[in-house]
């Protein structure tokens, strides 16, 4: 709820955009998600979903996100305990002009620090970038493709949509998307 309503008030989840998970159970995979189309900052505990690793709902019923497949990708890819997609306007704007290449370097920012292991600002981090699909099954493939080849990485883009970060918990992944919200911000005014 905090994450929702801090998200909301940074601009990151316009217009009902957005969503979380955090992992609740590892066996048999149980992860919390937000409902579809739910305004992120007004979010309440009884409108939060549980679904399977399917992404199958266990209840209350109710339309998760149809973005869960995604979630659950990254959280058997990565092992990740928390993952926050975010529609903000540094994201959608940089996943266009970088989508050629299709990634983008941070580097020389102090604030790489913020991401796990990461203990210097002479870090260089690659966000892969991918194009977006409206076929969320498809997407998450090619998804978990990029997270097989860029291994260490802490977020991806997709393009014209916005960001994915995760975190070992709810903790770590607001951390990551915090940095990473400001990191992009700063390249997006840059050029
Ligand atoms: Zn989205």
């Amino acid at each position: 709820m905090r994450i929702g309503a801090l998200a909301a008030q940074r601009g990151w989840v316009m217009a009902t955009s957005g969503n979380f998970s955090a992992v609740i159970s590892t066996a048999p995979l149980r992860v919390v998600v937000t409902p579809s189309g739910a305004d992120k900052g007004a979010l309440s505990p009884e409108a939060l979903l549980e679904v399977d690793e399917h992404g199958a709902v266990i209840g209350p019923p109710a339309t998760p996100s149809d973005e869960v497949p995604l979630h659950l990708g990254i959280v058997r890819r990565q092992g990740a305990g928390a993952v926050l997609h975010t529609h903000s306007r540094a994201a959608t704007l940089l996943s266009r002009r970088h989508a050629a290449a299709h990634g983008l370097w941070l580097e020389d920012l102090e604030m790489l620090k913020a991401l796990k292991g990461v203990r210097s600002h002479q870090h260089r981090e690659w966000v892969p970038i991918l194009d977006n699909l409206q076929d969320r099954p498809t997407l998450a493939r090619a998804l978990d493709q990029v997270l097989v080849e860029h291994p260490g990485a802490h977020a991806v883009l997709l393009r014209g949509h916005g960001l994915y970060a995760w975190g070992a918990d709810l903790r770590e992944a607001l951390r990551h998307l915090e940095a990473l919200e400001f990191m992009l911000d700063v390249l997006a005014q840059e050029a």
